[in-house]
């Protein structure tokens, strides 16, 4: 029986997942950690939580599961401040959006690997902080388990039944393999948001044109509002797998400047059917994530 869990890092995932757990009618006490005392005070006046610590071993040493969501990047120290206070039988699992960092970490630091259940849900915006949670950011949407061999069985549906209350769809996947394929999938496409609004921001210093953007650069660039320094810690967390991903995204657009330099009529259009074909018909929108009705 969880009877009290503690979320470290209380933000757009760490919130919506308290939320949601709430909603679903789980009567756990939830205790809040983070850094700053004000918004740990916002997240109880909003409900999230019931208590909170800036001290995370405080706050983890009576506690039965431990949900990290903070930046990939404080996890090592976080792992390092919990261990010594963790009880024997506390589940450890985190939201973190790279699994094979976060799981070396995990090996370093946590004194019972068994409880340790690594974990990543797709559901996300590109909102941060106490303010951004909402209860039903996870419904319908996938969460990947990506367990080590030491993890128990009993620990994993643990964590599995917590995140199907949430509304999620649980998938299991090898780290690696999440790495590489959340590499393509996720930080690439915000690594080229970024990188757009960043050239158009030069572009727009030598010549004003960003009051000229309509709804479609809008939609296209929406994530690149998302927080800095969770994407700079995805970044330096997953580096070669996205470094693999860019690289051919690099050719694939080195290909479409030469077809454009060269009026290459026909390259142009083959790419561009390519591309709509693909998106038309493989790409899953998120409302049609539930189990059953992926195409
Ligand atoms: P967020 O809204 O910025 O929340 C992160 C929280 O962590 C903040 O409330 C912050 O609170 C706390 N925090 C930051 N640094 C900390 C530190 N060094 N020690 C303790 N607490 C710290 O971020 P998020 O979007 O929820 O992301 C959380 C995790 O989920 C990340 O690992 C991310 O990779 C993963 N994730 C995000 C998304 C997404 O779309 N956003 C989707 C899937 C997974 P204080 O400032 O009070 O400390």
């Amino acid at each position: 029986m969880i009877q009290h869990i503690t979320i470290v890092g209380v933000g757009l995932i760490g919130g919506s997942f308290a939320l949601a757990l709430r909603e679903a009618g789980h009567t756990a006490e939830i205790v809040g950690v983070g850094r700053n005392p004000q918004t740990l005070a916002r997240a109880v006046e909003r409900g999230i939580i019931d208590s909170w610590h800036t001290s995370i071993a405080e706050a983890v040493s009576k506690t039965d599961l431990v949900l990290l969501a903070t930046p990939v990047g404080a996890l090592d120290a976080v792992f390092k401040a919990m261990a010594p206070a963790l009880g024997n039988d506390a589940i450890v699992t985190d939201a973190g959006s790279v699994k094979q960092s976060v799981i070396n970490s995990a090996r370093q630091w946590l004194p019972r690997l068994e409880n340790f259940v690594p974990a990543h849900p797709i559901a996300g915006t590109e909102h941060s902080g106490v303010e951004a949670g909402f209860s039903t950011l996870f419904r319908d949407k996938r969460l990947i388990l990506t367990p080590i061999n030491e993890t128990s069985p009993q620990a994993s549906s643990v964590v599995e039944n917590l995140w199907q209350a949430t509304g999620a769809v649980v998938e299991h996947m090898d780290p690696a393999h999440h790495d590489a394929v959340f590499a393509a999938t996720s930080h690439m496409p915000h690594m080229l948001a970024f990188s757009l609004v960043e050239t158009l921001y030069r572009m727009d210093k030598e010549s004003p044109l960003l009051h000229h953007t309509g709804g479609g650069f809008a939609d296209y660039t929406r994530i690149a509002s998302s927080d800095p320094v969770m994407w700079r810690d995805v970044c330096l967390n997953n580096r070669d797998a996205l470094l693999q991903a860019l690289e051919k995204f690099t050719a694939g657009l080195d290909t479409l400047v030469q077809a454009i330099d060269e009026k290459d009529a026909d390259t142009l259009e083959q790419l561009f059917t390519t591309a709509k074909e693909t998106r038309d018909s493989r790409v899953v929108p998120a409302d049609r994530i539930k189990a059953g009705q992926q195409k």
